[in-house]
């Protein structure tokens, strides 16, 4: 699309703009017709331990499963659902269906007390979130602390009262808090001392950096890893490195007394009937990692 400007050098109008409008519009029905017909679904991706392979979690990622345009990422819906004010239902409906899922699980040998991280908006956080969490756990016979909440920085700078409220109600009630993409946001240390954090998620940018081909660029996010693992163990944190794709990246997080991670190497997030038959392979990788390290 060409732009094309007004006598004054004003920019009038851009085809470009209309196209975007015109996707917003877009999603913003399908959004609208996702809810009504049952299009949100939560892929997992398993988190594992890194020093012996097991899966100790997965991480709720949201997808819209469009009929003719298959899925659509979260980075397409969450800035517009939040806009729109639509992100509260969606964000129950993410909710409901993990925490199912977790239940279904939860029956497999060795996955008893596995948990579930969930994602959650600023705007989710209303008074009575951590009651009709613990109203949904109840009825999926999950005790909460098999839970963990993920926020990001944006949530915490909010510094907004009812956040913080119900922050408290939700470790209160036995869930655990992380700090989702840390490191990557504005002042991260000193929320690790005002809010209940549980887990620190290293973001994945950390991890592909650790394997860069310059060695420069290596050093110091071995550096920056170390010392927000520091902090993090120090504070009472524990820690995930996201965004695992190489084996070379386990072995240096693992070495780095890093306690979890997850990403592609071990599994993309998926469906759970898909998650279901892999998860034996997943597991079986795990061990094979095991025992190479063990050697
Ligand atoms: P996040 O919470 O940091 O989630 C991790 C993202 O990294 C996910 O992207 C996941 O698919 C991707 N990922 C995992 N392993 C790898 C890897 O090895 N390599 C690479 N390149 N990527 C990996 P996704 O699913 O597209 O989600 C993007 C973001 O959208 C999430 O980042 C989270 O901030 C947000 N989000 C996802 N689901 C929800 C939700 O239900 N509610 C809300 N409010 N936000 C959500
Ligand atoms: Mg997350
Ligand atoms: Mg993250
Ligand atoms: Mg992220």
């Amino acid at each position: 699309a060409r732009k094309r400007s007004g006598k004054n050098g004003v920019q009038l109008f851009d085809n470009n703009m209309v196209d975007i409008a015109r996707k917003r519009l877009e999603i913003e029905k399908f959004i609208e017709q996702g809810l009504r017909d049952d299009w949100f679904t939560a892929h997992l991706q398993p988190i594992v331990c890194l020093s012996d392979g097991r899966v100790a979690g997965f991480e709720a990622l949201m997808r819209l499963q469009h009929p003719e345009r298959g899925l659509l990422p979260p980075a397409e819906i969450i800035g517009i659902a939040e806009e729109n004010g639509s992100i509260g239902q969606i964000g129950d409906c993410i909710l409901a269906k993990s925490i199912r899922s977790l239940s279904i699980i939860s029956k497999l040998e060795g996955l008893a007390d596995s948990y579930l991280a969930v994602n959650f908006s600023p705007l989710q956080f209303e008074p009575d979130l951590p009651a009709r969490l613990a109203h949904l756990l109840l009825e999926n016979g999950i005790t909460p602390s098999r839970i963990v909440v993920e926020i990001t920085e944006a949530v915490l700078m909010l510094d907004n009262p009812i956040v913080r409220e119900v922050l408290d109600a939700l470790s209160q009630l036995g869930c655990r808090i992380a700090l989702d993409d840390f490191g990557t946001g504005y002042s991260s240390l000193s929320y690790l001392n005002r809010f209940p954090v549980d887990i620190v998620k290293i973001d994945q940018s950390f991890t592909r950096s650790l394997s860069s081909d310059q060695p420069d660029v290596r050093r110091k996010s071995r550096m920056l890893v170390e010392g927000i693992r520091t902090i993090s163990h120090q504070m009472g944190c524990a820690v995930v490195a996201e965004g695992i794709e190489t084996a070379e990246q386990w072995d240096i997080l693992q070495a780095m007394d890093v306690e979890f991670g997850q990403g592609y190497l071990m599994s993309r997030p998926l469906p759970l009937d898909v998650l279901l038959e892999k998860l034996d392979e997943i597991r079986a990788a795990g061990a094979v990692e095991r025992r190479a390290m063990a050697s």
